[in-house]
């Protein structure tokens, strides 16, 4: 357990201050392990959430944070450039759909997601149509914790609902209701299209995370969603922004999700894994003709430029964290995890109090019927050597790649263990 300074006055995400939740200090992390301060070590499954892919402390992303270092660990980006920034917009266009081909690095996941919001409204504002600055989302999506980007996280499960009214009115249908094996259903698409139909005039882009709803419910749902959703976008004159945040590099079994479907946005946010987890930055892709036409809006600019703006050290770990990922056979170890995750959970269905259980890439969730016990279940999983952090209804797995086939039967032999006890628990 951690010393009383932490918990009496550092604050730890979506956590009260009088009654915090307990927290474990760690010594150290290597691979896909987890040392904690007394010793012990844990086995994670969490990926840091989602962004730690090549797991802790690798030394070629050690290395790269190190060279880079030598050089300078951060420089202004207004009116300065650096390799780091270049090289790694280079390999980005590469891999993002080809349609993009503008970059904006900014300093989070929830800043790409400001960022993108804020090039939909100054794209029709140069177009002249300045009325078209409202946001159109489904329920159950997840898009960050500073402002515009919590209106358009679900109103319930995003974990916002406590500011109500002080938040901007966003237009929300349903979220997306076939799943994403199962046959699709023509109806999933009617809530969306009458609600653009009725609104579109008002309506600067569609902001969706493409194929897994995240943090909003751990929800996969099928491709023809996003083809539908394009061909209702252009129909109507909407930007169209996937939210790649977490379903990027790799994480879905494609390199991004948005391949499932072969529907391309016209703004992308990318982050978490983005450095490989060594530390935060984001970016924001866009078309050039996004980008012209800003530019040549009355404002001529685009407004944005964060203090931290393409951080050389964190661009030069991204760069390096993506060479990784891509010279070497991920498909083939993201479909290691994926059977494993599959052979291990599936049978948990048979429950009565498991509601489902699915797995896309290296991406397990078993949803249980009723909201689990954090604070419970966390001591149990770490009594058991695995770090796993449920919530609500929510038992979820993202493992780092580089979990081995041991530790990974290690990892979901104990959760399967734990879920098993809560028989009778509800
Ligand atoms: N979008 C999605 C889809 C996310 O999952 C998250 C983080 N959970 C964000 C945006 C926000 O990213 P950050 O926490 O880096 O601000």
């Amino acid at each position: 357990m951690t010393d009383n300074f932490d918990l009496e006055h550092i604050w730890h995400p979506y956590t009260s201050m009088t009654q915090p939740l307990p927290t474990f200090k760690v010594k150290r992390a290597y691979g896909a392990t987890i040392e904690l301060d007394d010793g012990r070590t844990l086995i994670d499954g969490m990926s840091s959430w989602w962004c730690a892919i090549h797991g802790y402390n690798h030394p070629e992303l050690n290395q790269a944070v190190t060279d880079q270092l030598q050089n300078m660990s951060h420089i202004m980006f207004g009116g300065l450039t650096h390799d780091p920034a270049i090289e790694l917009g280079k390999i980005l266009l590469k891999i993002t759909p080809p349609s993009l081909d503008k970059i904006f690095y900014a300093d989070s996941g929830s800043v790409a997601v400001e960022v993108a919001l804020k090039m939909a409204v100054q794209f029709w504002t140069a177009q002249g149509q300045p009325q078209k600055t409202n946001f159109i989302t489904t329920r159950s999506g997840y898009h960050g914790d500073t402002w515009n980007a919590m209106s358009v996280c679900d109103p319930v499960t995003g974990m916002h609902q406590i500011f109500g009214t002080s938040l901007p009115n966003r237009l929300f249908v349903a979220a997306p209701q076939t799943k994403f094996h199962e046959e699709w259903n023509p109806q999933d698409i009617a809530e969306l299209e009458q609600a653009i139909q009725q609104n579109h005039e008002h309506i600067a882009a569609l902001i969706i995370e493409p194929i897994v709803q995240g943090a909003g419910g751990m929800r996969f749902y099928h491709p023809e969603y996003l083809r539908q959703a394009k061909v209702l976008c252009e129909k109507y004159h909407l930007l169209l922004i996937f939210d790649e945040i977490a379903t990027g590099f790799g994480r879905t079994g494609k390199l991004f999700a948005w391949e499932h479907a072969q529907v391309e946005p016209d703004i992308m946010c990318l982050g978490k894994g983005l450095t490989g987890g060594y530390m935060t930055l984001s970016a924001t892709l866009t078309t050039t003709h996004v980008a012209e036409t800003i530019s040549r809006g009355e404002a001529g600019v685009f407004m944005h430029g964060p203090t931290f703006m393409a951080n050389p050290l964190a661009c030069a770990v991204a760069l390096k964290s993506t060479q990784l990922l891509i010279e070497q056979d991920w498909q083939a170890n993201i479909k290691r995890i994926e059977q494993q995750l599959s052979q291990h959970l599936v049978p948990l269905n048979e429950l009565d109090y498991v509601a489902d259980v699915r797995v896309l890439g290296a991406i397990g969730v078993v949803e249980l019927t009723f909201n689990v016990d954090m604070k419970t279940l966390q001591q149990q999983f770490v009594d058991r050597g695995i770090w796993i952090r449920p919530f609500g209804k929510l038992v979820y797995v993202m493992p780092p790649y580089v979990i081995t086939q041991q530790e990974l039967s290690d990892l979901l032999e104990q959760l399967v263990e734990v879920v098993k006890t809560l028989q009778g628990a509800h």
